[in-house]
C-alpha cells in the first residue's frame, strides 16, 4: 500500500518559469534513467508514483512554485482511497454516512475534501477507487465497505431508494445560472408542492417577485435553501447553508433544516461552530493535507466531534492532526488599546430612503477593535459609510476618518493577486504569510475560490493606510482554523500600529474572540435601527442575546460557546440572572 503520495498541482506547474521543468532535471529517479517524473500531454508535469523514490523529494522540494508535494500518509491510513483526482490529484479517504432522521455535520479546514464527499454521495462524481481511468461500480464499492454502517446507505444508492438533492456552496452563481424571479426559480424546485410554507419558514415570502439579480447575499441564501428542500428527496445536502445570513437568520434556517431531517437524512457542512453546534446531532470531522489527501473519520456526537476537532486528536483513530490543540479564554486578558480616543459622534438621526437610523453618542479608541451585531438591513453599512464621511450627512461626526473599507461581495476580475495586493508587500511577516497568500500571487482574482479570495481581499484592506478598518463579513468562505487564525493577525495588526476597526460579523464565536467592544442594532429591518455602544462585551452580548431569545454556555473542556435548549435548567437559571452568555 503507498505511504506516501507525490500530488501535483497543476495550476501552480510551471515548466517556462523554473528554467524548464526542474523537477524532471534533478530527480534522481529521473537522473539515473527512469521515468518518475514526465512531461504529462498538457505540458505540466506528472510523476508515475511507483517509480518515485523518497529521494526524490528534492524534486519537491526544488519546484519554485510549490507544485510538487510529496507527503507522507498517516500510519494507520493502511488502504487505497474512495477516489483520487487524476492524475496525482488529491485523495479522499473514507466517507461519511447519512442517517435517516439526523443531521449530519462535516468539519474540517478548506481544501480538505468535504465538498467532494457531498458529490459522491450525491452522485454527481463517481468515484474510482484511487485507480486512473476507472469508474469503480457500486460492487466494488460496497465490497469496501463491507460491515460498515456505509454498506447499508450504499445499496439503497444501488438500488435507486436515495434520491438527493443539494444546495451547492456558492450562492453567488445561482443568479449568473438563472434568469427571472425567486418565483420562477422556487417554482422548477416545487416538487413537494410546498413552496408557499417554505418561503412562509423562511421569510422569503416578500421577495418571491423579485428578481434574482436584485436580492442580497442572504435572500439568496434562503432561497437555494429553499429550492434544495422542495426537491421531493430524502437526502437533503447542504454545503455551507449559513454565509451571508445573520444571527437569527441563521437560527431560523438551523431550526428549518433540523426539521427536515425529522423524516429524512440531512448532511450539512458548516464553519460556524456555534450554528453547527446547534443544528446536527453527529459530526465526522476531517483532517489530512489540504489540496493533497482529505481522511473522513468516524461520527461522532456533536459536543464530541467538535470538541475533537479543536483538540486536534482523534482518540479512538490514535490520530494527531493538529500539533496544538484550540481553548477559548474564559477571561479575556489581553493587549488592549490605548486609551485615546480616535472619534467620537453625538445622537444622531439619518434617513435615506424609507429608512431611518437613530445613532446613539459612542466613540471608538485607538487601537481597539469593535464588533457589529445586528440583522441584515438594519443600517450598519450607512453607519458605517457616515462615520468614514463617504455619506456627507451635516453635523454627525467632526472628524474625516481616512477608512479603509472591504465590502461583503467581493468582485473579481483577471487582475493578478501579486498586482492587487502590491502595497501589501511591506506586510510580508504580519500579513500575507499568516494569511497565507503568497502561494496565490501567481494566480488571477478570477482563479481564486471563495476562501483564497477572502483573504486576499482582507490583506488588501489592512494594508491600506487608514486609520479605521471597517469589514463586512470577513469570515465567509473562511474555515475555523482560518477565522482563528485571522483575529490573531487583526488583533496584532491594529494593537501594534494603534489602528482601529469595525468588524460587522454573524459567527458570533469569531466575533466574541476578535472584539473589544460590541456596538449593537436594534430595530427593524428596511424601517428603521438604532445603536447602542461600542458597549462593554458582557453588556453588549447580553442585550444581543436576549432580543434573540437565546442563553449561551461554556463548553467545560474548551470554554467554547454553546446555545443552550430553550427550557433546560441552565437556560432557565440564566435567564431569570439576566445572564445570557458571561
Ligand atoms: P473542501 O470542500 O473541503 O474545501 P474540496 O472537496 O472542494 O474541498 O476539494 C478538495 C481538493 O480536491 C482541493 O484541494 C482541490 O484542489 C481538489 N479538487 C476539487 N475538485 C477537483 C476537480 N474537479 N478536479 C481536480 N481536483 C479537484
Ligand atoms: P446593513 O448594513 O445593516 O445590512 P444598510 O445600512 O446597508 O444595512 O441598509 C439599511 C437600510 O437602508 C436597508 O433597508 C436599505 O435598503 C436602506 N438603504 C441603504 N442605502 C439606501 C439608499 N441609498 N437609498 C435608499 N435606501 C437605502
Ligand atoms: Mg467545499
Amino acid at each position: 500500500m503507498a505511504k506516501r503520495i507525490m500530488v501535483v498541482k497543476k495550476d501552480k506547474c510551471n515548466p517556462e518559469g523554473c528554467g524548464g521543468y526542474l523537477c524532471m532535471r534533478v530527480s534522481p529517479s529521473n537522473r539515473a534513467g527512469k521515468e518518475a517524473i514526465v512531461k504529462d500531454t498538457d505540458g505540466k508535469v506528472k510523476v508515475n508514483e511507483n517509480v518515485i523514490t523518497d529521494a526524490d523529494r528534492i524534486a519537491a522540494n526544488k519546484c519554485p512554485f510549490g507544485a510538487l508535494q510529496m507527503i507522507n500518509l498517516p500510519e494507520e491510513l493502511d488502504e487505497d482511497p474512495i477516489h483520487r483526482y487524476p492524475p496525482n490529484g488529491f485523495s479522499l479517504y473514507r466517507l461519511p454516512i447519512p442517517l435517516f432522521g439526523k443531521v449530519v455535520g462535516i468539519i474540517g479546514k478548506n481544501g480538505i475534501g468535504k465538498s467532494t464527499t457531498l458529490n459522491i454521495i450525491a452522485g454527481l462524481l463517481k468515484p474510482n477507487l484511487g485507480i486512473k481511468d476507472k469508474e469503480a461500480d457500486f460492487k466494488e464499492l460496497i465490497d469496501k465497505f463491507k460491515g460498515t454502517e456505509a454498506q447499508g446507505f450504499l445499496e439503497k444508492l444501488r438500488d435507486g431508494d436515495i434520491k438527493v438533492s443539494f444546495k451547492p456552496q456558492q450562492v453567488d452563481m445561482i443568479p449568473k445560472k438563472y434568469k427571472g424571479t425567486v418565483k420562477d426559480l422556487l417554482d422548477k424546485a416545487n416538487e413537494t408542492g410546498l413552496l408557499e410554507t417554505v418561503a412562509e419558514k423562511l421569510d422569503i415570502t416578500k421577495i418571491l417577485e423579485r428578481n434574482l439579480e436584485s436580492i442580497s447575499g442572504g435572500e439568496l441564501q434562503r432561497v437555494a435553501i429553499a429550492a434544495a428542500s422542495l426537491k421531493d428527496a430524502n437526502l437533503y445536502l447542504f454545503d455551507e447553508p449559513t454565509s451571508y445570513l445573520d444571527v437569527k437568520q441563521r437560527v431560523k434556517v438551523s431550526k428549518y433544516i433540523k426539521s427536515l431531517s425529522e423524516e429524512k437524512g440531512v448532511v450539512v457542512i458548516e464553519h460556524d461552530l456555534i450554528i453547527l453546534d446547534y443544528m446536527t446531532d453527529l459530526i465526522h470531522v476531517m483532517y489530512g493535507e489540504e489540496g493533497a489527501y482529505g481522511v473522513c473519520s468516524l461520527p461522532r456526537t456533536t459536543k464530541k466531534g467538535i470538541n475533537t476537532y479543536l483538540d486536534g486528536y482523534l482518540k479512538e483513530e490514535n490520530t494527531r492532526f493538529r500539533n496544538e490543540s484550540i481553548i477559548f479564554d474564559k477571561v479575556r486578558s489581553e493587549k488592549q488599546g490605548i486609551k485615546e480616543e480616535l472619534t467620537s459622534w453625538k445622537d444622531y438621526e439619518y434617513k435615506v430612503g424609507n429608512f431611518n437610523l437613530k445613532i446613539k453618542e459612542g466613540s471608538i479608541n485607538k487601537g481597539e477593535i469593535i464588533g457589529v451585531l445586528g440583522e441584515n438591513g438594519i443600517g450598519k453599512t450607512s453607519f458605517a459609510k457616515l462615520l468614514s464621511g463617504e455619506i456627507k450627512s451635516e453635523g454627525f461626526s467632526d472628524s474625516e476618518l481616512k477608512i479603509s473599507y472591504k465590502p461583503q461581495y467581493l468582485e473579481k476580475n483577471d487582475e493578478l493577486v501579486s498586482f492587487y495586493l502590491r502595497n501589501a508587500m511591506k506586510y510580508e511577516s504580519t500579513l500575507l504569510n499568516p494569511l497565507n497568500i503568497k502561494s496565490l500571487f501567481t494566480k488571477s482574482l478570477n482563479q481564486l475560490s471563495g476562501g483564497e479570495l477572502q483573504r486576499v481581499a482582507i490583506a488588501k484592506c489592512l494594508s491600506e493606510e487608514a486609520d479605521l478598518y471597517l469589514l463586512d463579513e470577513p469570515s465567509a468562505y473562511l474555515d475555523v482554523e482560518q477565522r482563528l487564525k485571522l483575529t490573531k493577525v487583526m488583533k496584532d495588526f491594529m494593537y501594534e500600529r494603534g489602528k482601529s476597526a469595525i468588524i460587522i460579523e454573524h459567527d458570533l464565536l469569531f466575533l466574541d474572540y476578535l472584539s473589544h467592544k460590541l456596538l449593537v442594532f436594534d430595530g427593524e429591518p428596511s424601517v428603521n435601527g438604532t445603536t447602542q455602544g461600542p458597549l462593554e462585551m458582557a453588556e453588549g452580548m447580553n442585550k444581543f442575546l436576549k432580543k434573540l431569545d437565546i442563553t449561551f454556555r461554556r463548553d467545560e473542556e474548551n470554554n467554547r460557546p454553546r446555545v443552550n435548549n430553550p427550557g433546560s435548567q441552565k437556560d432557565r437559571e440564566q435567564r431569570l440572572k439576566e445572564s445570557y452568555y458571561y
